[in-house]
């Protein structure tokens, strides 16, 4: 059995289903994450530049070569294996400001295309049981872009999709009903922890530091995930 995690982010998927992909990984299941934008440039400015820069990271520091080691780490933590999309985030595509992130895609902005033909390929070398993606709770544009390239390219595979955490805290349920859920358990909590901890460049922004993360990683009980179809 091979489980296919879709990641728009290097974190999305261990933020959002750590403890499902633990859970298959102990049960045989070889598990893979992709992630899709984890593209360099290679001296970025303005917003790029100040995304990082508001990390404490100076501009001397290759950024995404970080996250991605970082999403190394966190995949051995899972037991799953890393794929790496070279593909550019937002901040690079023309989204020059926080609250373009969460608005509507612009219309020069064709990424998807690309996306949907590097998954086809993909999936066609993969062959996974099942298919991992984001609901895009937060409505961040690069998870947009990522359900969409899913929709158009996974045809004829099954797909869940997970509730996009941290996003998913700051909304309401999901007007749906899940396919899955995943009962946590000591162990694979613990090992979502551990993912969710080796992204240390993202954990202060997202959650406040390592301590406020593991503590509210601690309360989470389940892990649900949702037919493709439903939405
Ligand atoms: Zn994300």
């Amino acid at each position: 059995m091979k489980l296919l995690a879709i990641s728009p982010h290097l974190d999305d998927a261990a933020f959002s289903a750590g403890g499902l992909l633990a859970s298959c990984v102990d049960q045989g299941w070889a598990v893979t994450v992709a992630t899709c934008f984890t593209g360099n440039v290679a001296h970025p400015t303005g917003f790029a530049l100040a995304c990082q820069l508001d990390k404490g990271l100076g501009p001397d520091v290759d950024y995404m070569a970080l996250r991605r080691g970082e999403d190394q780490a966190a995949c051995e933590a899972l037991g799953a294996r890393a794929i790496h999309l070279p593909f550019l985030e937002a901040p690079h595509r023309g989204y020059t400001s926080a609250r373009m992130l969460f608005a509507e895609r612009l219309p020069e902005d064709r990424i998807v295309d690309d996306v949907a033909a590097a998954l086809a390929r993909l999936l066609a070398t993969e062959r996974p049981t099942l298919v991992l993606g984001p609901l895009c709770l937060g409505n961040h544009v690069d998870h947009h872009v990522v359900l969409e390239a899913i929709r158009r390219s996974c045809a004829g595979h099954t797909v869940l999709l997970w509730e996009d955490w941290p996003y998913a805290d700051r909304e309401d349920r999901v007007a749906a009903m899940p396919a899955v859920i995943e009962q946590l358990t000591r162990e694979t909590r613990a090992r979502r922890i551990a993912a969710c901890a080796a992204y240390g460049s993202q954990l202060g922004f997202q959650f406040g530091g390592v301590t406020a993360m593991t503590e509210r990683t601690e309360k989470i009980t389940e892990e649900r995930f949702y037919p493709l179809d439903a939405f």
